[in-house]
């Protein structure tokens, strides 16, 4: 019984150290991607062998990530839903294995009310949250970003004619995360989420939504890990400015 026992503990520890259950995984930066670098880094497959859950973009920023229960979504400018192969590339992507901490309902609220919900429920502003909200939507607004060709332009000017779509009376699951604000630069701060119907067709990522009735689940991360491009991808870009603006243009 205590040999049993001290098996256990090992396993348990091992897993407490390697730290994996609680790991945000991304590949380059926020700043980067605004800055036009996406060319994709590492393949979809990869990228799950980092995480079940979570959202990102694809190769020359061909549509919208959304990584739900270990399978990669790919929303195209179409605003369609599609099973991207597992070579497929991606040059910014977040994920992590999704072990919910905490779960709540949430009744009638948009994007402004469901994110001052999270951050009453988990009111430490430091602490890194993956977020997955299943529900009955009465509205969701998303888009979508068409793939693009070298030389590539900056993602807030891609954005000023991204395709905009809208859904009523829809079920379906957001996947995002609750960035911390030190993390500036490197991912988004604050809530950033994406939407897939509960069909699978259609998603994209989320610019506003109004919640009927749904239930939340978090899971609080602790570490966070930053796969940078290998070679010199980034050697040209000036990441040295401050980039909140563009990133509001971008993402909104
Ligand atoms: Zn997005």
């Amino acid at each position: 019984m205590k040999k049993l026992l001290l098996v256990f503990v090992l396993v348990f520890c091992g897993g407490c150290l390697t730290g994996q259950a609680d790991r945000i995984t991304q590949t380059s930066t926020i700043d980067a991607l605004l800055a036009g670098a996406y060319d994709g880094q590492i393949t979809c497959r990869q990228l799950l062998s980092y995480g079940d859950f979570g959202i990102g973009t694809f190769d020359k920023l061909d549509g919208e990530m959304t990584v739900l229960n270990g399978k990669i979504y790919q929303v195209k400018s179409d605003g369609k839903v599609y099973n991207p192969a597992g070579d497929t590339k991606t040059p910014f992507a977040t994920v992590c294995n999704f072990k919910p901490d905490i779960q709540f309902a949430i009744q009638s609220a948009d994007f402004k009310i469901v994110e001052s919900i999270i951050n009453k429920k988990v009111s430490n502003q430091n602490q890194f949250l993956a977020v997955e909200i299943s529900g009955q939507f009465k509205h969701v607004k998303v888009r979508s970003v068409p793939a693009q060709n070298k030389p590539y332009s900056p993602l807030a000017e891609v954005a000023k004619t991204q395709p905009v779509f809208e859904m009523n009376d829809v079920t379906g699951t957001i996947v995002g995360f609750r960035t911390p604000p030190f993390a500036k630069g490197i991912n988004v701060p604050g809530c950033h989420f994406h939407f897939l119907r509960s069909d699978f067709k259609q998603g994209g990522h989320i610019l506003d939504f109004e919640l009927s009735s749904g239930n939340c689940r978090i899971d609080k991360c602790s570490e966070f890990l930053v796969i940078l491009p290998k070679g010199d991808l980034l050697k040209d870009i000036d990441l040295s400015k401050d980039k909140t603006e563009e990133l509001k243009k971008a993402e909104q």
